[in-house]
């Protein structure tokens, strides 16, 4: 049996903190689907292969090897067994993952691994098109939304933590691009499913959107 959590929501919507937050708190497993794709952009960029070379791309999705590994309570993604958790948030890679992610097998063969790694288990996965696409039958669905300038402070704080320097304006910007780009997917689009609970984060804490999510979900535990 397992016990499936659907986060999502757009760039900046706060899912992968929270999501971290309540996984400590219930000792659920955390997946973060966006990091599965940037990890894909990252080794189009590491074979020397455009973002528009749909074919080259699909070749290489049997070269890929992504993990998730947690080591000393830290999420850690590997990419054919090099740890890319930080590089995968890099400039160059988050401006090709929405096009990388595009791809019709791209999404195929991501969802498949995502769908091993829940067997079984009670997980919390974020992404886009989880309560959607992957895992239509999840439990518990959230859509995680906040304003787009909430959403550019917060990835700027994010990124300084993370010692990667990108002014607002510039994510502002990014964010905006890849919202629209996200949301008009052929498959896969960011969308809000029916069922969804939308929680609106631009004026809570992050604690406050844990609080809630921790509840909504021991609610459906119990
Ligand atoms: O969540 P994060 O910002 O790391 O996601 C990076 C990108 O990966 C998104 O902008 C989106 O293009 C893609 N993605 C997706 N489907 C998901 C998760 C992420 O297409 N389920």
């Amino acid at each position: 049996m397992s016990f499936i959590v659907a986060i999502d929501g757009p760039a900046g919507s706060g899912k992968g903190t929270v999501t971290e937050l309540v996984c400590k708190k219930l000792n659920l497993i955390n997946i973060s689907t966006g990091a599965a794709y940037r990890s894909v952009a990252l080794a189009t960029l590491q074979n020397n292969i455009s973002s528009d070379d749909t074919n080259k791309i699909i070749e290489l999705l049997d070269k890929i090897d992504i993990e998730f590994r947690k080591e000393n309570d830290k999420d850690l993604v590997y990419l054919n067994g090099e740890e890319v958790t930080k590089r995968i948030r890099q400039k160059d890679v988050t401006s090709i993952v929405s096009k990388v992610s595009s791809i019709k097998e791209v999404r195929l063969k991501l969802n498949k691994i995502f769908k091993k790694i829940a067997e079984n288990k009670n997980v919390i996965m974020e992404g886009r098109d989880i309560g959607t696409c992957v895992f239509p039958k999840a439990d518990v669905k959230i859509y995680l939304d906040a304003s787009i300038e909430e959403r550019a402070k917060r990835r700027v704080k994010q990124n300084e933590e993370l010692g990667i320097n990108i002014p607002y304006e510039e994510i502002k910007k990014d964010i905006q691009k890849r919202d629209e780009a996200d949301k008009n997917k052929k498959i896969g689009a960011l969308k809000k499913a029916d069922d969804a609970i939308y929680i609106d984060s631009s004026n809570m804490t992050i604690e406050e959107v844990t609080d809630k999510i921790v509840e909504i979900i021991k609610n459906k535990m119990t």
